[in-house]
């Protein structure tokens, strides 16, 4: 594409023209990556950061990996936060947000926690 202000051929994907420096796009306040997928891996696999490797926050992913969503804390304020759509990915939402899904993943999640303490304590 030509930056709009210079006329200079710049990239596509380019937020600012590398000419002149002016803005020329503004930033989505949507990630590209979508908020279903993400549900489902914190859901079932959040313990583990997968979600967070999803959504390309790596560094506080492999955290999570190594500390076991920080022994279920920082698993269940990510799961939280997505299930009412509060998390962000560096500022930005993620697309296709369900309130409906969302709060069927809270239950899904609680009966799922009340499953593992059942059978942890029945072993
Ligand atoms: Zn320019």
């Amino acid at each position: 594409m030509f930056c709009k202000n210079c006329g200079n051929e710049i990239n596509d994907n380019a937020v600012i023209c590398p000419k002149c420096g002016c803005a020329v796009k503004s930033l989505s306040e949507y990630s590209d990556k979508k908020w279903g997928t993400a549900m489902v891996l914190c859901l079932f696999l959040g313990e583990f950061g997968i979600h967070r490797f999803y959504t390309g926050q790596t560094a506080s992913a492999i955290v999570q990996l190594f500390t076991g969503g920080l022994f279920g804390i920082w698993w269940f304020f990510d799961l939280f936060t997505l299930s009412l759509g509060l998390y962000r990915v560096y500022g930005r939402k993620l697309q296709g947000f369900s309130i409906l899904f969302g709060l069927f993943a809270l239950v899904i999640w609680f009966l799922l926690i009340v499953a593992i303490i059942g059978m942890a304590k029945g072993a």
